[in-house]
């Protein structure tokens, strides 16, 4: 069965949509540790990023430095932090996290509970610094 992130890239899902290219896509975290929480994965679906080939791993990272750059730029923060968890969904997906200090990245923090409205409002401000 697909995955839930499959889904996702395959339109069956809603999501808040970052960036998208042949083979990666971008999406923000429904339950977000920081505002801009976004999640970056390969189309194809892996479950573990450290089984994906030299090349897919290699090109995810390329594509999310473009998404950290614009979360950067649109996300109040001192830098953006990116770590491999993956206990939950079985589809190998990076955590990109803007960050303010250190504690800010512990998935045992509470997560925001931000509305549809703010997730969409904060997808629109990081699309428009892509490739800016
Ligand atoms: P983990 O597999 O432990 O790295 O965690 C999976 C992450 O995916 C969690 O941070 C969830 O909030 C996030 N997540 C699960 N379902 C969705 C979804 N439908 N849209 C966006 N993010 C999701």
């Amino acid at each position: 069965m697909a995955s839930i992130f499959t889904k996702i890239v395959q339109g069956e899902i809603p999501c808040h949509k970052i960036a998208e290219n042949d083979n990666y896509f971008a999406f923000l975290d429904i339950n977000p540790l920081t505002e801009g929480h976004t999640l970056v994965i390969p189309k194809k679906e892996v479950d573990y990023m450290f089984d994906l080939d030299d090349e897919l791993l290699a090109g995810l990272h390329v594509f999310a430095k473009k998404v950290a750059r614009a979360l950067q730029k649109a996300v109040p923060c001192v830098r953006v932090g990116s770590c491999v968890m993956g206990l939950e969904v079985p589809h190998a997906h990076l955590h990109l996290i803007p960050f303010q200090m250190m504690s800010d990245m512990s998935f045992t923090n509470p997560k925001l509970n931000l509305t549809q409205d703010q997730l969409a409002e904060i997808a629109a401000k990081v699309r428009n610094h892509l490739d800016q």
